[in-house]
Parts: C-alpha cells; sequence; structure tokens
C-alpha cells in the first residue's frame, strides 16, 4: 500500500489549565517525557516496576517479558495473582465503606454498594459456581444486563479461575450461538429480561432459542439474575436455576484461586466493524496492569473522583473501565443501566449532576447523536462535578470535539480521546492529561512505555503529513495473547510476514502531524483510492459533520471508470431526512463544502440521506455494507454485529 494523502487541517490547540497540570498524576511535559525515557533506557524494567507498584502479588514474578515464542509474549508469567483479589479483597482495609457502584437503573431507581458488599456478593456467587462444578479454566458465557450483577459475575469468574466470555445483550441468538460454541462454555449466566430504554429484552428467552440452535452442547447450566418481574417462557429443571437461589446459604468469604499472571482472564468478541468476530483472548496479570495504569495517567484517578464510563460490559470498554480498571483501582463509579435517549436526550447531564460525576467516558457515537437531539440540553444541568472528559470507540471529529469541550466540560476539562482497541485490552494512544495538549480529533501522543509508529508497506516510517499503518512495535503486559482457538488468524492478523512478523498491525491506518501527534485515519479496509490519491475515512467525514446541517456522516468508495474510486457519502442531518428538490440542493451544498474545506479531490459524486447509518452494536459505523450498498450489491457478509438492519433498505433506495 502507498501511503495515504492527509487533507484535513487543525490546528486548535488546548493545553491543560495551570490547575490540573498541578495536581495531575502525571505534570507537564516535563513528567510525560521523564516517563518515556525510563521506558526507552529500560523497556522490561520499567513495566517491571509498574507491575510491582499497581499489582498485589501472591508470589512476585521474576521475569518481565519472555519473547521465546514471539508473537506469543508472556509477561510476568512466574508470577501468581488474582486478578479479582485485586479489585475487592486489597481495598477493605482502607475502603471497605467506599461506594464502589453507583447503579442507576433504567427508570432512574439508584442502588450503592460498597467494596466490603461488593466483596461479600461476589464471593456468594464465585461459590455457587464452584457449587455448579465450573474450575479454574472452564469457560462461562455471561449474558446479561448492563449492572451489579454482571460485575459481579465478571469478577466472580475471575476469582474461581474461569474464563469469562461476555456477550453483550444485544445480540441475537445466532450470535450468542456462535460464542457460546467457539468457547465451548459450561454455563451461560443470564436475566430473565433487561430493560434499556423503557423496553424489556427477554434474554432468557433468547439465551434458549440460542442453545435450541445446536452447537452448544458444553452447556451443563443457565444461571438466571431475575431482573423484572416476569415470568420466563420456559424452564428446563434440570439446566436452569435462579441466580438467588444459587448464592442463598453460600458464605460471604471465598477464597481466590490464585492464577499464574498468564493464566486467561477472559476472551472477548470484537466489534465486526470490518469482518467476522475475532475471540480475543487476554492474560490476567499484563491486563490488569494496563488497565490500572491507564487510570492512573488518562484518567489521572484521585480518590476523590467519581468515575463514569458509559460503556455496557458487553465491550472491552466496559470490561477494562467498568469493571476492571476503575475496581481494580477503588474508585467510587457509576454504571448505569439504560441508554443515553431515555427518558429524553438529557439523560446523562442529569445522571452527571446528580451524581457529581468528575470524570465521563463516552463514545462519539454518542456525543454525535446527543448534538443531534438537543444540542443546547447540557446547559440546564449543572455539570461544574466534571473535571475529566473521555472518547473511544472511532474517530472524534473534531467538530463533535469542540461541542463536548465547550457545551459539555465548559471549556475547563481536557478532553482523552484514547485510541485503543479491543486487542490491546487498554488505552494506547491518548492525552496524559495534565501534560499534552490536545487538538480536537487527535489522540496525540502514545502513552510512556507503548512503542506506536505509523509505517509504509515496507515498515518504514512515514513522515509527517503522510497516513500509513498505525503499528506498535514493542510487545506490551495488556496486549491480546492469542484469537481463542486460532492462533493462525491471531498470527496473521497481528503480526504479518509483511512486516518480517516484528510489528503489532492494528488494521488502522494513522498520520503523524509536525508535533509528532497520531491522527487516525479511519480502517486500512476502508482507505479510499480516488485519482490516486488514497483516503482516509475519517477526515472527509469531520469536514461534513462541521457543516452545521450535519449530525453524522459516513464515507466509502465505489469503483469508478476513471477515478478508480468514486466517494460516496452517507449523511445524517440534524433536521428529518431530506427529499426531492430540498435533498439535491443540500447536497449541492454538502459538495461544495468538502471542495472549500479540504479541496475538490475530496468532493463526494454521491451523497444518500439516512435516518441514520447502519452500526455495530456498540455504536461504530460498519462502513464495509455501505461499500456495497454503493455499488448497488445485495449484502452478503457477516451482519450479526449489525444493529439496526433497516436502515439498510432506506440506504439502498436513497441514491440522488
Ligand atoms: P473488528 O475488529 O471486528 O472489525 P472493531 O475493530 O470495531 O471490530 P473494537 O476492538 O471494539 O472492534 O474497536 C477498535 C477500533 O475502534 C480501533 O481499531 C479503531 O478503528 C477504533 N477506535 C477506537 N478508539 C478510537 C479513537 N479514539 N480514535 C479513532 N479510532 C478509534
Ligand atoms: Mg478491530
Amino acid at each position: 500500500m502507498s501511503s495515504i494523502d492527509s487533507v484535513l487541517k487543525e490546528n486548535r490547540l488546548f493545553p491543560p489549565s495551570d490547575d490540573f497540570r498541578v495536581k495531575a498524576n502525571v505534570s507537564g511535559m516535563e513528567g510525560y517525557n521523564a516517563l518515556c525515557e525510563q521506558a526507552n533506557n529500560d523497556y522490561e524494567g520499567f513495566w517491571g516496576d509498574l507491575a510491582r507498584e499497581l499489582i498485589t502479588w501472591k508470589k512476585p514474578f521474576g521475569k518481565v517479558l519472555d519473547s521465546s515464542n514471539a508473537p506469543f509474549f508472556k509477561w510476568f508469567e512466574d508470577g501468581v495473582l488474582n486478578v479479582s483479589y485485586n479489585c475487592l479483597d486489597r481495598h477493605l482495609e482502607t475502603r471497605g465503606n467506599k461506594v464502589a457502584i453507583i447503579f442507576e437503573a433504567d427508570d432512574g431507581t439508584v442502588t450503592k454498594v460498597t467494596y466490603r458488599e461488593l466483596h461479600q456478593r461476589v464471593c456468594q456467587f464465585a461459590n455457587g459456581l464452584k457449587s455448579l462444578d465450573v474450575q479454574k479454566g472452564d469457560r462461562v458465557v455471561i449474558y446479561m444486563p448492563h449492572g451489579i450483577e454482571a460485575v459481579v459475575a465478571m469478577q466472580a469468574s475471575a476469582r474461581i479461575g474461569a474464563i469469562h466470555s461476555v456477550v453483550f445483550g444485544g445480540f441475537s441468538a445466532g450470535a450468542l450461538r456462535d460464542r457460546i460454541a467457539d468457547a465451548a462454555a459450561k454455563v451461560v449466566i443470564t436475566a430473565n429480561e433487561s430493560v434499556r430504554g423503557g423496553k424489556a429484552v427477554p434474554l432468557k428467552a433468547v439465551t434458549d432459542e440460542a442453545l435450541g440452535l445446536g452447537g452448544c452442547d458444553s452447556i451443563e447450566k443457565v444461571v438466571v439474575y431475575q431482573r423484572t418481574s416476569n415470568k420466563c417462557e420456559l424452564w428446563d429443571d434440570a439446566r436452569d436455576l435462579w441466580w438467588h437461589n444459587l448464592v442463598k446459604g453460600q458464605a460471604s468469604e471465598c477464597e481466590p484461586e490464585w492464577m499464574s499472571a498468564e493464566d486467561p482472564l477472559f476472551i472477548l468478541y470484537t466489534s465486526g466493524s470490518t469482518g467476522k468476530p475475532k475471540g480475543i483472548q487476554h492474560s490476567s496479570g499484563g491486563y490488569l496492569l494496563g488497565t490500572l495504569v491507564s487510570m492512573k495517567w488518562v484518567f489521572d484517578y484521585k480518590e476523590t473522583d467519581v468515575y463514569w464510563c458509559t460503556a455496557d460490559v458487553g465491550w472491552i470498554t466496559g470490561h477494562s473501565y467498568v469493571c476492571y480498571g476503575p475496581l481494580g483501582i477503588g474508585a467510587t463509579q457509576v454504571v448505569f443501566e439504560g441508554v443515553p435517549t431515555y427518558p429524553d436526550a438529557g439523560r446523562f447531564w442529569q445522571m452527571i449532576e446528580k451524581h457529581g460525576v468528575t470524570t465521563f467516558y463516552t463514545a462519539p457515537t454518542a456525543i454525535r447523536s446527543l448534538i443531534k437531539l438537543g444540542g443546547d440540553l447540557p446547559k440546564q444541568y449543572n455539570l461544574s462535578s466534571l473535571r475529566l472528559l473521555g472518547t473511544v470507540g472511532e474517530p472524534i471529529n473534531p467538530e463533535a470535539w469542540i461541542w463536548y469541550h465547550e457545551v459539555v466540560g465548559g471549556g475547563r476539562c481536557p478532553i482523552v480521546d484514547t485510541w485503543w482497541q479491543t486487542e490491546t485490552g487498554a488505552n494506547m494512544i491518548a492525552p496524559l492529561p495534565g501534560a499534552v495538549a490536545t487538538k480536537p480529533g487527535s489522540c496525540t501522543l502514545p502513552l510512556p512505555g507503548i512503542i506506536a509508529d505509523v509505517v509504509d508497506e515496507a515498515g518504514a516510517p512515514v513522515e509527517p503529513g503522510k497516513g500509513g499503518f498505525l503499528v506498535v512495535k514493542k510487545p506490551w503486559p495488556s496486549m491480546v495473547r492469542t484469537i481463542w482457538n486460532d492462533p493462525d488468524r491471531f498470527k496473521k492478523t497481528y503480526f504479518p510476514d509483511d512486516f518480517n512478523g516484528k510489528l503489532y498491525l492494528a488494521g488502522d491506518s494513522a498520520h503523524f502531524d509536525e508535533n509528532g501527534y497520531i491522527w487516525i485515519m479511519g480502517r486500512i479496509d476502508d482507505v479510499l483510492n480516488v485519482s490516486g490519491h488514497r483516503l482516509g475515512t475519517m477526515e472527509i467525514e469531520s469536514a461534513l459533520v462541521a457543516n452545521p446541517l450535519v449530525a453524522e456522516a459516513a464515507v466509502v468508495g465505489k469503483p469508478h471508470e476513471i477515478k478508480g474510486e468514486a466517494v460516496v457519502a452517507f449523511v445524517v442531518l440534524k433536521a428529518n431526512r431530506p427529499e426531492g428538490e430540498k435533498a439535491t440542493q443540500i447536497a449541492k451544498e454538502l459538495r461544495e463544502w468538502v471542495a472549500h474545506e479540504i479541496g475538490k479531490i475530496a468532493q463526494p459524486d454521491e451523497i444518500r440521506f439516512g435516518d441514520n447509518l447502519p452500526k455495530t452494536r456498540s455504536g461504530k459505523i460498519m462502513r464495509r455494507l455501505l461499500r456495497v450498498i454503493a455499488k448497488g450489491e445485495e449484502v452478503t457478509q457477516d451482519t450479526s454485529t449489525l444493529e439496526n438492519p433497516a436502515i439498510l433498505d432506506q440506504l439502498r433506495h436513497s441514491a440522488l
């Protein structure tokens, strides 16, 4: 692949305030540079010191990194620990009465759980799992509503050394079956129903359906948490049991299973934005370290913080920044069952005010949809408790960033735009908020100890302003260990021969700017080739979103006789979807706008308006489906993780 052309220019710079910088865990660029230097001088010593500082080990590790079977790297392998012990037991003495979770249900009901109570609930449930003969190394599928019990189930699984595989509670029976079968799980933990946005989803019924599809013979028990008073349609006495009956009479202490740092903690499937989901396998020690380091550096964690990551536990963000990072570091966190738009688009802001949230972490897709639904709504709430904002999941378009910064953050809160992946386990490229000045749309600099680079097809660094492959040049503790059941796919996907198997290939395209900041340009799979120029999707989309009429945009290529590829833009307006004359008029305006903002080369040849875009259930735009639609072909690809299939039809018929 030749390098990618960057067309978007964004120069606004936001340094941390003096006040933020002085109090920050990593203060000023001196602080950041000092850490980078330590990592450069003694890479293993650097990570070893952090692992000793942040993790409580049952038995200390001797060796930090074992590269003898690269790319199957091992970290702290002879160290012994338990992740749940690190998230719960070790806090009991000093934080036993501290609130661990402020749970807000869909209907607004609030439940608070202290570290001591959470510990007790996890122990009881862990003992319950043991009574079902769940043993170290067994796989447990968790298909639950987002809430305290989901966290309890994950922590209990970690406590007894089982490997959990959380499946998002919005996935279909087929997607659930595939994941159960791939992991050959022994137990499914689910709920009778989940409730989101006032609507119930019958999780138990979907589980029954999934198990009925075949291939799930490994399942011995289905544990059902009773979330609502509604009955389950089917009940198999030999297989199904209620959560409350399972924990009844169980001891509130449970000796943790002591694990090697390399024992798998969980498997989690990727979002499926670019193809069939991959079963990403994570370790115990290295993974935990990644979450803790980033809580300290990126989220600048303080004992008094009220932390809120809005991600569902079904995604990696919910694993690292709901279940493990915040609990590992001893934080008080908000866990929210519902959706940002129910009962109205002010829900997030209302909750920030109500719970005094200091640190708020969400996704660009949520930000864009909340701008569309009520850009002024945050002003109706007192958001002065906020001190730090974060985003993850997709590139954040500069205009959405500015809104987030000004309207939500009152111009006062640094924004940490965190680039990372299911595979990386924890934040990789993100501004340390008391050190790195931010630029809207850039995830800025790698964390100290993360050796990220942008290279061309030969693996050579590309010059600033030119796009290329985003890679990581050294193994890091929280990296993916393998793809479950498929080590070959692991090697081919992430350590391909093209780079002699030496570089971790992230699958994203990126470029450096003149300050050495990294800009994610999109997925490698999505790069457009227009008249010999290779363009990332992010920049054209950002130009479109910068137009006041536009809420969201996705850009793909379609074959074009002369140019190679033509630019097709799928656009969601803040107002309703335009039709007829009006649509033609706005499309013309938008074309001119893009030509003016970034140049004629990026001007969409075709614009299609929709009420929404096809998204994964984690809210990411699935451009691979849009490419098929742009070409006028039938969608035959994997759509198991698609949130809103009906939108495909609308977009198919929306060509202007
Ligand atoms: P699949 O690998 O199955 O296609 P996926 O890549 O969407 O799915 P995730 O691991 O959930 O699965 O997402 C990671 C990807 O999300 C990154 O590779 C990147 O493309 C995108 N991403 C995450 N955070 C950011 C960010 N801050 N800026 C830009 N892109 C981001
Ligand atoms: Mg991916």
